[in-house]
Protein backbone atom coordinates (compact mmCIF):
# COMPACT_ATOMS: atom_id res chain seq x y z
CA UNK A 1 0.00 0.00 0.00
CA UNK A 2 1.17 3.31 -0.68
CA UNK A 3 0.01 5.96 2.14
CA UNK A 4 0.11 9.40 1.56
CA UNK A 5 0.61 11.46 4.46
CA UNK A 6 -0.70 14.41 2.04
CA UNK A 7 -4.34 15.75 0.65
CA UNK A 8 -5.76 15.04 -2.44
CA UNK A 9 -7.65 17.50 -4.31
CA UNK A 10 -11.18 17.04 -5.52
CA UNK A 11 -9.56 16.95 -8.85
CA UNK A 12 -7.34 13.67 -7.89
CA UNK A 13 -9.93 11.88 -6.34
CA UNK A 14 -12.79 12.52 -8.82
CA UNK A 15 -10.08 11.16 -11.50
CA UNK A 16 -9.36 7.95 -9.20
CA UNK A 17 -13.05 7.22 -8.67
CA UNK A 18 -13.45 6.85 -12.35
CA UNK A 19 -10.52 4.24 -12.31
CA UNK A 20 -12.52 1.73 -10.13
CA UNK A 21 -14.87 -1.03 -10.93
CA UNK A 22 -15.72 -2.92 -7.19
CA UNK A 23 -16.28 -0.84 -4.73
CA UNK A 24 -17.53 -1.28 -1.06
CA UNK A 25 -18.55 2.13 0.94
CA UNK A 26 -18.36 2.31 4.98
CA UNK A 27 -18.45 4.70 7.51
CA UNK A 28 -18.10 5.10 11.13
CA UNK A 29 -19.31 2.38 14.30
CA UNK A 30 -22.21 4.42 16.12
CA UNK A 31 -23.01 5.78 12.11
CA UNK A 32 -25.32 8.72 12.56
CA UNK A 33 -26.59 10.73 9.36
CA UNK A 34 -24.07 12.20 7.74
CA UNK A 35 -21.93 8.91 8.13
CA UNK A 36 -25.21 6.76 6.37
CA UNK A 37 -26.14 10.43 3.81
CA UNK A 38 -22.56 10.86 2.59
CA UNK A 39 -22.08 7.06 1.99
CA UNK A 40 -25.31 6.35 0.48
CA UNK A 41 -24.54 9.23 -1.86
CA UNK A 42 -20.83 7.83 -2.57
CA UNK A 43 -22.42 4.43 -3.47
CA UNK A 44 -24.73 6.13 -5.77
CA UNK A 45 -21.97 8.16 -7.58
CA UNK A 46 -19.70 5.10 -8.43
CA UNK A 47 -23.25 3.21 -9.64
CA UNK A 48 -23.91 6.20 -11.87
CA UNK A 49 -19.88 6.04 -13.00
CA UNK A 50 -20.66 2.43 -13.79
CA UNK A 51 -18.50 1.10 -11.20
CA UNK A 52 -20.58 -2.11 -9.03
CA UNK A 53 -21.00 -0.22 -5.24
CA UNK A 54 -22.25 -1.32 -1.95
CA UNK A 55 -22.24 -0.27 1.40
CA UNK A 56 -20.93 -3.14 3.95
CA UNK A 57 -20.85 -2.57 7.83
CA UNK A 58 -21.14 -4.94 10.39
CA UNK A 59 -23.52 -3.27 12.38
CA UNK A 60 -27.32 -2.56 11.71
CA UNK A 61 -27.95 0.63 10.04
CA UNK A 62 -30.62 2.79 12.48
CA UNK A 63 -34.04 2.87 11.19
CA UNK A 64 -34.23 6.03 10.95
CA UNK A 65 -31.31 6.13 8.04
CA UNK A 66 -31.90 2.29 6.13
CA UNK A 67 -34.23 4.18 3.80
CA UNK A 68 -31.40 6.34 2.22
CA UNK A 69 -28.95 3.61 1.22
CA UNK A 70 -30.01 2.52 -2.18
CA UNK A 71 -29.72 -1.85 -1.65
CA UNK A 72 -29.46 -3.69 1.35
CA UNK A 73 -26.19 -3.61 3.89
CA UNK A 74 -23.39 -6.33 3.13
CA UNK A 75 -22.20 -6.91 6.99
CA UNK A 76 -18.40 -7.68 5.67
CA UNK A 77 -16.00 -6.16 3.30
CA UNK A 78 -16.67 -8.69 0.03
CA UNK A 79 -13.53 -9.85 -1.54
CA UNK A 80 -11.96 -8.42 -4.01
CA UNK A 81 -13.59 -4.60 -3.36
CA UNK A 82 -11.80 -1.63 -2.84
CA UNK A 83 -12.54 -0.28 0.11
CA UNK A 84 -14.00 3.62 0.59
CA UNK A 85 -14.35 5.31 4.04
CA UNK A 86 -16.59 8.05 4.62
CA UNK A 87 -16.86 10.37 7.66
CA UNK A 88 -14.48 8.68 9.93
CA UNK A 89 -11.92 10.05 11.70
CA UNK A 90 -9.76 7.02 12.18
CA UNK A 91 -8.72 3.41 10.38
CA UNK A 92 -9.95 1.73 13.83
CA UNK A 93 -13.82 3.59 14.25
CA UNK A 94 -14.25 1.97 10.32
CA UNK A 95 -17.59 -0.42 10.25
CA UNK A 96 -15.76 -3.05 8.68
CA UNK A 97 -12.20 -4.09 9.57
CA UNK A 98 -9.53 -2.52 7.15
CA UNK A 99 -8.20 -5.28 4.67
CA UNK A 100 -4.41 -5.29 5.51
CA UNK A 101 -3.85 -3.70 2.17
CA UNK A 102 -5.50 -0.53 3.55
CA UNK A 103 -8.23 1.53 2.78
CA UNK A 104 -8.33 3.00 -0.80
CA UNK A 105 -10.15 6.13 -0.07
CA UNK A 106 -10.80 8.42 3.55
CA UNK A 107 -13.42 11.07 2.24
CA UNK A 108 -14.15 12.92 5.56
CA UNK A 109 -14.25 16.38 7.35
CA UNK A 110 -12.38 15.54 10.97
CA UNK A 111 -9.58 17.89 11.56
CA UNK A 112 -7.96 15.05 13.64
CA UNK A 113 -8.09 12.57 10.72
CA UNK A 114 -4.22 11.43 10.12
CA UNK A 115 -4.99 10.08 6.00
CA UNK A 116 -5.10 6.76 6.53
CA UNK A 117 -5.55 5.99 2.92
CA UNK A 118 -4.14 5.78 -0.48
CA UNK A 119 -6.58 8.82 -1.13
CA UNK A 120 -7.63 11.38 1.23
CA UNK A 121 -10.12 14.28 0.62
CA UNK A 122 -10.30 15.65 4.36
CA UNK A 123 -11.74 19.15 4.36
CA UNK A 124 -12.20 20.13 7.92
CA UNK A 125 -14.14 23.19 6.54
CA UNK A 126 -17.15 21.03 5.53
CA UNK A 127 -20.09 21.23 8.05
CA UNK A 128 -20.52 17.10 6.92
CA UNK A 129 -19.07 14.62 4.68
CA UNK A 130 -21.70 15.02 2.86
CA UNK A 131 -20.53 18.27 1.15
CA UNK A 132 -16.98 17.13 0.18
CA UNK A 133 -18.82 13.97 -1.68
CA UNK A 134 -21.39 16.63 -3.13
CA UNK A 135 -18.26 18.05 -4.71
CA UNK A 136 -17.27 15.27 -6.24
CA UNK A 137 -20.99 14.66 -7.45
CA UNK A 138 -20.06 18.91 -9.38
CA UNK A 139 -16.28 17.46 -10.47
CA UNK A 140 -17.27 14.57 -12.12
CA UNK A 141 -20.43 16.44 -13.74
CA UNK A 142 -22.90 13.75 -12.40
CA UNK A 143 -26.20 15.37 -12.11
CA UNK A 144 -28.17 14.63 -8.27
CA UNK A 145 -30.68 12.78 -8.47
CA UNK A 146 -33.86 13.11 -5.53
CA UNK A 147 -32.78 10.10 -3.53
CA UNK A 148 -28.95 11.52 -3.54
CA UNK A 149 -29.98 14.91 -2.80
CA UNK A 150 -31.60 13.83 0.45
CA UNK A 151 -29.11 11.57 1.42
CA UNK A 152 -26.52 14.29 0.84
CA UNK A 153 -29.51 16.90 2.76
CA UNK A 154 -29.80 13.80 5.64
CA UNK A 155 -25.74 14.64 5.96
CA UNK A 156 -25.83 18.74 6.58
CA UNK A 157 -28.62 18.68 8.24
CA UNK A 158 -28.13 16.41 11.07
CA UNK A 159 -24.45 17.41 11.33
CA UNK A 160 -25.26 20.71 11.55
CA UNK A 161 -28.16 20.63 14.38
CA UNK A 162 -30.26 21.48 11.80
CA UNK A 163 -28.24 24.18 10.38
CA UNK A 164 -27.49 25.62 14.04
CA UNK A 165 -23.72 24.51 14.34
CA UNK A 166 -20.50 26.92 14.01
CA UNK A 167 -19.79 24.34 11.15
CA UNK A 168 -22.23 25.89 8.77
CA UNK A 169 -21.07 28.51 6.08
CA UNK A 170 -22.51 30.12 3.24
CA UNK A 171 -21.91 27.75 0.82
CA UNK A 172 -23.23 24.71 2.73
CA UNK A 173 -26.88 26.40 2.81
CA UNK A 174 -26.04 27.36 -1.30
CA UNK A 175 -25.48 23.48 -1.47
CA UNK A 176 -28.71 22.99 0.34
CA UNK A 177 -30.11 25.08 -1.93
CA UNK A 178 -29.35 23.38 -5.10
CA UNK A 179 -30.60 19.90 -2.75
CA UNK A 180 -34.45 21.48 -2.75
CA UNK A 181 -33.68 22.52 -6.58
CA UNK A 182 -32.92 18.92 -6.67
CA UNK A 183 -36.07 17.88 -4.88
CA UNK A 184 -35.70 17.84 -1.91
CA UNK A 185 -38.78 18.67 0.60
CA UNK A 186 -37.29 19.43 4.12
CA UNK A 187 -40.71 18.77 6.02
CA UNK A 188 -41.27 15.30 4.12
CA UNK A 189 -37.32 14.74 5.11
CA UNK A 190 -37.81 15.74 8.59
CA UNK A 191 -40.87 13.37 8.94
CA UNK A 192 -38.85 10.54 8.15
CA UNK A 193 -35.74 10.88 10.36
CA UNK A 194 -37.75 12.84 13.14
CA UNK A 195 -40.62 11.66 14.88
CA UNK A 196 -39.37 8.17 15.13
CA UNK A 197 -38.88 8.07 18.78
CA UNK A 198 -40.58 5.77 21.34
CA UNK A 199 -41.97 6.61 24.65
CA UNK A 200 -39.16 4.48 26.32
CA UNK A 201 -36.79 7.40 24.46
CA UNK A 202 -38.84 10.76 26.23
CA UNK A 203 -38.52 8.82 29.58
CA UNK A 204 -34.71 8.16 29.31
CA UNK A 205 -34.14 11.65 27.71
CA UNK A 206 -36.38 13.10 30.88
CA UNK A 207 -33.48 10.92 33.39
CA UNK A 208 -30.68 12.05 31.36
CA UNK A 209 -32.05 15.73 31.60
CA UNK A 210 -32.49 14.83 35.45
CA UNK A 211 -29.00 13.35 36.02
CA UNK A 212 -27.19 16.63 34.76
CA UNK A 213 -25.20 18.16 37.28
CA UNK A 214 -23.71 21.62 36.71
CA UNK A 215 -19.88 22.03 37.84
CA UNK A 216 -19.50 26.26 37.44
CA UNK A 217 -18.93 26.69 33.06
CA UNK A 218 -19.38 22.60 32.50
CA UNK A 219 -22.69 20.40 32.78
CA UNK A 220 -22.38 16.44 33.06
CA UNK A 221 -25.00 14.47 33.03
CA UNK A 222 -24.24 10.38 33.95
CA UNK A 223 -26.93 7.77 32.62
CA UNK A 224 -26.16 3.90 33.97
CA UNK A 225 -27.66 0.69 33.31
CA UNK A 226 -30.45 0.91 35.91
CA UNK A 227 -31.79 4.08 34.01
CA UNK A 228 -31.78 1.81 31.01
CA UNK A 229 -33.44 -1.03 32.83
CA UNK A 230 -36.04 1.07 34.51
CA UNK A 231 -37.26 3.20 31.14
CA UNK A 232 -36.95 0.38 28.80
CA UNK A 233 -34.37 1.89 26.63
CA UNK A 234 -31.15 2.15 25.58
CA UNK A 235 -27.85 3.22 25.47
CA UNK A 236 -28.10 5.53 22.39
CA UNK A 237 -31.69 6.89 22.89
CA UNK A 238 -30.19 8.64 26.10
CA UNK A 239 -27.54 11.04 23.86
CA UNK A 240 -31.02 12.48 22.18
CA UNK A 241 -30.86 14.43 25.34
CA UNK A 242 -27.61 16.52 24.33
CA UNK A 243 -28.93 19.61 22.69
CA UNK A 244 -31.21 20.11 25.49
CA UNK A 245 -28.18 19.92 27.83
CA UNK A 246 -26.67 22.62 25.84
CA UNK A 247 -29.33 25.34 26.30
CA UNK A 248 -27.97 26.03 30.56
CA UNK A 249 -26.82 29.16 29.92
CA UNK A 250 -23.10 29.92 31.28
CA UNK A 251 -22.40 26.41 30.28
CA UNK A 252 -19.20 26.33 27.90
CA UNK A 253 -18.92 22.21 27.91
CA UNK A 254 -21.70 19.96 27.97
CA UNK A 255 -20.83 16.10 28.50
CA UNK A 256 -22.83 13.24 27.98
CA UNK A 257 -21.19 10.06 30.03
CA UNK A 258 -23.46 6.45 29.31
CA UNK A 259 -22.80 3.08 30.95
CA UNK A 260 -21.75 0.77 27.70
CA UNK A 261 -21.12 -2.88 28.35
CA UNK A 262 -17.28 -1.68 28.36
CA UNK A 263 -17.26 1.08 30.36
CA UNK A 264 -18.42 4.69 29.71
CA UNK A 265 -19.16 6.44 26.52
CA UNK A 266 -18.67 10.07 26.86
CA UNK A 267 -19.84 12.58 24.34
CA UNK A 268 -18.53 15.87 24.58
CA UNK A 269 -20.21 19.54 23.14
CA UNK A 270 -19.12 23.23 23.36
CA UNK A 271 -19.55 26.49 21.60
CA UNK A 272 -15.79 27.69 22.65
CA UNK A 273 -13.45 24.68 24.61
CA UNK A 274 -11.83 22.31 22.42
CA UNK A 275 -13.17 19.55 23.41
CA UNK A 276 -11.81 17.47 20.88
CA UNK A 277 -8.72 17.93 22.34
CA UNK A 278 -10.40 16.46 26.01
CA UNK A 279 -11.49 13.22 23.77
CA UNK A 280 -7.91 12.75 22.92
CA UNK A 281 -6.69 12.68 26.43
CA UNK A 282 -9.13 9.10 27.14
CA UNK A 283 -8.15 7.80 23.34
CA UNK A 284 -10.96 9.52 21.67
CA UNK A 285 -11.39 12.36 19.26
CA UNK A 286 -13.50 14.10 16.89
CA UNK A 287 -14.61 17.98 16.28
CA UNK A 288 -13.00 21.09 17.96
CA UNK A 289 -16.84 21.45 19.21
CA UNK A 290 -18.08 17.66 19.09
CA UNK A 291 -16.27 14.85 19.98
CA UNK A 292 -16.71 12.04 22.44
CA UNK A 293 -14.69 8.73 23.87
CA UNK A 294 -15.29 5.46 25.67
CA UNK A 295 -13.32 5.14 28.45
CA UNK A 296 -13.28 1.55 31.08
CA UNK A 297 -14.53 3.56 33.97
CA UNK A 298 -18.30 3.35 35.19
CA UNK A 299 -20.14 6.35 35.03
CA UNK A 300 -19.53 8.23 38.44
CA UNK A 301 -16.23 7.48 38.19
CA UNK A 302 -15.29 8.81 34.46
CA UNK A 303 -17.25 12.25 35.97
CA UNK A 304 -14.49 12.41 38.32
CA UNK A 305 -11.84 11.66 35.51
CA UNK A 306 -13.41 13.87 32.98
CA UNK A 307 -13.39 16.63 35.94
CA UNK A 308 -9.65 16.62 36.23
CA UNK A 309 -9.05 16.61 32.52
CA UNK A 310 -11.51 20.20 32.49
CA UNK A 311 -10.08 21.43 35.84
CA UNK A 312 -7.23 23.23 33.94
CA UNK A 313 -9.69 23.90 30.72
CA UNK A 314 -12.64 25.52 32.55
CA UNK A 315 -13.89 27.16 35.49
CA UNK A 316 -15.94 24.63 37.25
CA UNK A 317 -16.79 26.79 39.85
CA UNK A 318 -16.40 26.21 43.80
CA UNK A 319 -19.42 23.33 44.03
CA UNK A 320 -22.65 22.55 42.15
P1 LIG B 1 -20.73 11.57 19.40
O1 LIG B 1 -20.65 12.30 20.68
O2 LIG B 1 -20.65 10.08 19.57
O3 LIG B 1 -21.87 12.03 18.55
O4 LIG B 1 -19.42 11.94 18.59
C1 LIG B 1 -19.08 13.26 18.30
C2 LIG B 1 -17.89 13.27 17.37
O5 LIG B 1 -16.76 12.66 18.00
C3 LIG B 1 -18.12 12.49 16.09
O6 LIG B 1 -17.57 13.23 15.04
C4 LIG B 1 -17.39 11.19 16.29
O7 LIG B 1 -16.86 10.72 15.09
C5 LIG B 1 -16.28 11.56 17.27
N1 LIG B 1 -16.04 10.45 18.20
C6 LIG B 1 -16.95 9.92 19.06
N2 LIG B 1 -16.41 8.91 19.77
C7 LIG B 1 -15.12 8.78 19.35
C8 LIG B 1 -14.02 7.93 19.69
N3 LIG B 1 -14.14 6.96 20.60
N4 LIG B 1 -12.86 8.12 19.03
C9 LIG B 1 -12.72 9.07 18.10
N5 LIG B 1 -13.70 9.91 17.75
C10 LIG B 1 -14.89 9.79 18.35
MN1 LIG C 1 -20.49 11.06 11.70
MN1 LIG D 1 -19.77 14.02 9.82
Amino acid sequence: MTTRTTNNTVGEIAEFLRTLDRVAVTTHVGADGDAIGASAALVRLMHRLGAEAVFCHAEAVPDYLSWLLPDETLRELPPEYDLLVADTSRADRTGVPVPDAGARLNVDHHEDNPLYAEYNLVNPRAAATAEIVADLYTELGVPMDRPTAEALYVGIKTDTGGFNFRNISPRAHELVADLLRAGVVPAEVNERINRRGSIEQLRIVGVSLANAVQYGDALISTVENSDYERTGATEVESKESIDQLRTVAGVDVVAHLREVPNGTKGSLRSETVDVGEVARHFGGGGHRLAAGYTTPRRPGEAREELLSVLEGIVDLGGGQ
